[in-house]
């Protein structure tokens, strides 16, 4: 059981001198995490240098695993739109596969983090919006995080601060352009974004990459991405997706990097622990970060919680890595396995995978948390000789004009 870790001595401002945990970044693993170390009792101050509700580029697509994440369930009045299935195209071919039931739904970033950060406020822990975190340091058994006015300590720290930013160099080597994908994207008020599909993905824009239009209400999220060494030209690419979809080139376009998860990175060291993007847990094929955001938010305050109650010795570093590994490390793996297969034979793999309808649905019970990628890639590496035959007689295939949508629409 959890026990209530003695509380830190309080400076003479009302601050504690020192907070159990000091957590930097407000997304989702940052909010996550320090909504289970108050939940567990630690006094907690989670630090962002946004004020909050704030932009995010992302498609805002929550997958239902996504939401098994979360303690609590989701406010309704944050769901822009449920999804159970989508359409897939490469190049001029597409195929539709629904199911029938929710694989997930779509939400706008910036209300459902700004939820986040509530909840970890009504937990109890401390939230300061607008303060930059400038440098971190693990000294002499705490840890402290500087800001442009203050300096805060903590007896750990928990770098959450995206895919951006250089605080998480203090436990690794920033990402090398090939071990995470870059996107350019736009969110478009639109009166008629709600589409007949709410997810339409589009792989043979960019060489192996992938582009994708998500219609939410009044709302199209539209983006490109690609791995960050093979991108040329993303500008180009994006005005070419938002012409064929009706925008104007002047759309405001915003660029952001997302980790491919798989890539063997550090974690954790001594009194610093990375969650989400910071620690590379995304998924490598369509970029999904929320779910493995806050997985790794919640195991690392968790962790914290229990070593700081004295129930596990283990060292915080060793056992939070070891906690990922066993969780998130084997999926994230299988997620780069496909990307890179993807990566090597995009036409000939992505023609096989649009020859059969069943490839996609199976890919939706995925994002349904029904199936997990490591059965999934075991089951197309079974079909693969079908898949090539199906492939070259053309069956299940559909071509469409340009990348204007197409109509089919199958419920199982
Ligand atoms: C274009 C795009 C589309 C995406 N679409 C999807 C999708 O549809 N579904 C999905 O699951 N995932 C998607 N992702 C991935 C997803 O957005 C991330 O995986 C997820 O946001 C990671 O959460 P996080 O908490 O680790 O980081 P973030 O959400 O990036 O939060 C980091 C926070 O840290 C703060 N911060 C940074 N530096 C500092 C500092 N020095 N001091 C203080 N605060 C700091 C930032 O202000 C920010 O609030 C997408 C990503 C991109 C780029």
């Amino acid at each position: 059981m959890t026990t209530t870790p003695p509380p830190s001595t309080p400076a003479p401002s009302g601050r504690p001198a020192t907070y159990d945990l000091v957590v930097v970044g407000a997304g989702p693993a940052g909010a996550t995490c320090a909504r289970a170390a108050a939940l567990a009792g630690l006094r907690v101050l989670l630090l962002d240098k946004a004020r909050f509700p704030r932009a995010k580029p992302c498609a805002g697509a929550l997958s239902c695993q996504a939401l098994h994440q979360l303690d609590l369930p989701l406010p309704e009045n944050l769901v822009e739109r449920e999804f159970t299935g989508g359409r897939l195209w490469y190049k001029d071919r597409c195929i539709e596969a629904h199911k029938p039931y929710r694989a997930g739904v779509l939400v706008r970033r910036e209300r459902f983090d700004a939820w986040l950060v509530e909840q970890a406020a009504a937990a109890g822990a401390e939230v300061r919006l607008g303060q930059a975190v400038r440098s971190v340091a693990d000294n002499n058994g705490r840890v402290l995080a500087r800001t442009a006015d203050d300096t805060l300590s903590g007896r750990f720290l928990v770098v959450a601060e995206g895919a951006s930013g250089r605080l998480k160099t203090a436990v690794r080597p920033p990402d090398r352009p090939r071990d995470y994908t870059f996107c350019v994207c736009a969110d478009i008020e639109s009166p008629e974004a709600m589409g007949d599909v709410p997810m339409d993905i589009r792989f043979g824009i960019a060489r192996a990459g992938y582009g994708w239009v998500f219609s939410r209400r009044g709302e199209v999220s539209i983006g490109i991405g690609e791995q960050g060494d093979r991108l040329t030209n993303p500008v180009a690419l994006m005005h070419a997706l938002l012409a064929a979809n009706g925008f104007p080139a002047t759309t405001r376009l915003v660029g952001h990097k997302i980790p491919m998860g798989g890539v063997p990175r550090r974690v954790a060291a001594g009194r610093i622990l990375l969650a989400g993007d910071a620690a590379g847990f995304a998924d490598a094929i369509l970029g999904e970060g929320i779910a493995y955001a806050l997985a790794s938010g919640r195991l690392a305050g968790e962790r914290l919680a229990a070593h700081l109650a004295g129930s596990d010795p283990e060292p915080p570093a060793a056992a939070y890595t070891a906690a990922c590994q066993a969780s998130l490390g084997e999926e994230l793996r299988q997620t780069l396995y496909l990307a890179r297969c993807l990566r090597l034979a995009p036409d000939r793999l992505l023609a096989v995978i649009l020859s059969d309808r069943e490839a996609l649905s199976r890919y939706i019970d995925i994002l349904a948390g029904k199936l997990s990628y490591k059965t999934f890639n075991r089951w197309m590496l079974r079909r693969l000789p079908l898949f090539f035959w199906r492939a070259m007689v053309g069956g299940g295939l559909r071509r469409a004009g340009g990348v204007a949508p197409c109509t089919p629409t199958r419920r199982e």
